[in-house]
């Protein structure tokens, strides 16, 4: 027998209306390139949104087509967040930071019809476009005339009606799509449903997943084209939640001001970012005011413990570790202290917080070894697989990667983990950064965290190089903090207690900086690259 309930479909307008008929007046600030504040409201924004709603259909762009942007974070970049879903197309939201190479071929792969584009990042668009075909770039300008044949945003939306009925939208249909940074071939396209956006804003919002309410002050540092900004910016729209958006800012110094100036509570970003402000607030603690900040929320890599304690040690400030993927929108975990195991020892809770956590409602998880499912004990290896109703099914338009896929409806995340009988995931590598010694795994993420807990160590990323009789050794590539030193012999000395002397790396490369991924993680295939004439002995 079916339940007598309507049939309410989750679509996106419900979140706009929402923001303009209750949060109005509820400010987002945005810094502009030349570092001033922009300041509008949820009530202005809703208004724009429609206006440039009706400026795409004037363009001709109609429901499926795909609209790319290219652009930091700010509150245009928000209108174009609700605009393009609204008239049932497609957001796609392009990483300025890929190579020429990589964006032409996102943008002809997806099929772009219009691009909106910063000023600041119309340099980037020029090195690719000779070889896209967007019928219109349209250019989130500050006051300066676009360049010939480009349209300026401002100009576009104005002569519009702030009124516009959205043609029917069904839950499931494409509202996004993000490509992944591609780290290992071709960049993949992941497409977001309106309602696989509404679930993950829901359950991102709740106080065990990231903890979002109407009083918070939200500033995503993550970059709306990294998976929509982990969703953040439309969670924050839906609870009606002040949003500070840092644009192209995204020094530490920067950053610390917006927190102390507009009294930030919530604020999310990769660890990169977060070990920068971290030295920041440690040469001048008392510079700025943080003391609204709850909630620090780090993922994308792994927040090394000793982070997490120094942030709450000598600064008063909690890190939320969390773990996700573009292809699951991409909340998966978070890791809080579940009742009963806050009476645990200080260091033991540190040790839990540095996991990826538990799952998030809705997400499925098991971890699956050579002969099938692993024991949930802590210590046991396997590939982590998910499923729920914002993780990918397939890459947009690529049969190619259907691998990915497991037959019986799981996501193969590539992600090797242990799980614990609590369950709390840890990532002791990512597949392919795994490191085989002897027959034995090593995990590089466990190294690097132990190095980045040694006082003169700012970051540390660990690779296997090929070795004649072990298969495969690890080699530590360290970069130190300004003003502090260290030998190998102290950093083999400092890891030696804590490994067992065959996992301890064979050399430590010291280096001024390490490459990071488009998206600010340490990119270890170019630093394989880079060492692979290192000899080990
Ligand atoms: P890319 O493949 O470009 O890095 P994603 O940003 O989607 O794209 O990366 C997802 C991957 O990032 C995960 O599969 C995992 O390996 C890693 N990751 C994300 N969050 C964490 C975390 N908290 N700890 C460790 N690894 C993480």
């Amino acid at each position: 027998m079916n339940a007598l309930m309507m049939q309410f479909p989750l679509t996106l307008p419900h979140v706009l209306e929402r923001m303009g008929q209750f949060f109005g007046r509820i400010e987002v600030v945005s810094r502009r390139p030349d570092k001033s504040l922009h300041r509008t409201t949820y009530g202005e924004i809703h208004g724009r949104v429609l206006k440039l709603a009706n400026a795409l259909q004037r363009l001709g762009v109609k429901p499926g087509d795909r609209v790319a942007t290219l652009g930091w974070n700010h509150s245009r970049h928000l209108e174009a967040y609700f605009a393009i879903p609204l008239m049932g197309a497609v957001l796609h939201t392009l990483n300025p930071r890929l190579s020429p190479a990589d964006l032409s071929y996102i943008m002809n792969h997806a099929d772009d019809t219009v691009l909106l584009v910063d000023d600041v990042l119309v340099p980037v668009y020029e090195r690719f476009r000779a070889n896209v075909h967007p019928r219109n770039v349209i250019v989130w300008g500050n006051g300066m005339r676009p360049a010939e044949g480009l349209l300026d945003y401002e100009d576009l939306i104005a002569p519009e009606l702030n009124a516009f009925t959205p043609p029917p939208l069904d839950e499931n249909q494409a509202a996004g799509l993000c490509y992944t940074s591609g780290t290992t071939g071709k960049p993949k396209g992941v497409l977001y449903s309106h309602r696989s956006i509404i679930l993950h804003s829901l359950v991102s919002a709740l106080p065990d997943a990231l903890g979002l309410k109407q009083t918070d002050t939200m500033m995503p540092v993550v970059p709306m084209f990294h998976v929509n900004a982990w969703g953040l910016p439309v969670t924050a729209a839906m609870m009606g939640t002040k949003q500070v958006f840092p644009g192209p800012h995204l020094d530490a110094v920067s950053l610390l001001e917006l927190i102390d100036g507009e009294k930030v509570t919530i604020t999310a970003g990769v660890p990169t970012i977060w070990i920068s402000i971290l030295e920041a607030l440690d040469k001048e603690p008392a510079r700025f005011d943080h003391s609204r900040l709850h909630t620090m929320v780090v993922g994308g890599s792994a927040a090394p413990q000793s982070m997490i304690e120094a942030y709450e040690k000598r600064h008063g400030l909690r890190i939320l570790h969390a773990w996700g993927m573009t292809e699951m929108s991409p909340i998966g975990t978070v890791s809080r202290i579940k009742a009963g195991l806050e009476t645990l020892p200080e260091a033991e809770q540190f040790r839990l917080r540095a996991t990826q956590g538990l799952p998030v409602p809705l997400v499925e998880v098991r971890v699956v070894g050579d002969n099938g499912p692993v024991p949930w004990d802590g210590r046991s290896m396997g590939e982590l697989h998910v499923r729920g109703p914002w993780i990918a099914s397939s890459y947009f338009q690529n049969p190619v990667e259907a691998d990915k896929f497991t037959k019986d409806g799981w996501l193969r995340t590539g992600d090797v983990v242990t799980m614990d009988g609590e369950g709390y995931v840890r990532i002791t590598d990512r597949s392919k950064d795994l490191i085989k010694s002897g027959g034995e795994w090593i995990s590089s993420v466990d190294l690097e965290n132990a190095l980045m807990g040694h006082p003169a160590v700012k970051e540390a990323a660990v690779i296997a190089l090929p070795h004649e009789k072990w298969a495969e050794r690890p080699v530590a590539c360290v970069v130190l903090k300004d003003g502090r030193t260290a030998t190998e012999q102290e950093l083999r000395d400092f890891l030696t207690p804590l490994f067992a002397a065959f996992q301890l790396p064979d050399a430590f490369v010291f280096l001024d900086v390490l490459p990071r991924t488009a998206t600010g993680k340490f990119l270890k295939s170019a630093l394989r690259e880079q060492l692979k004439a290192l000899k080990l002995s």
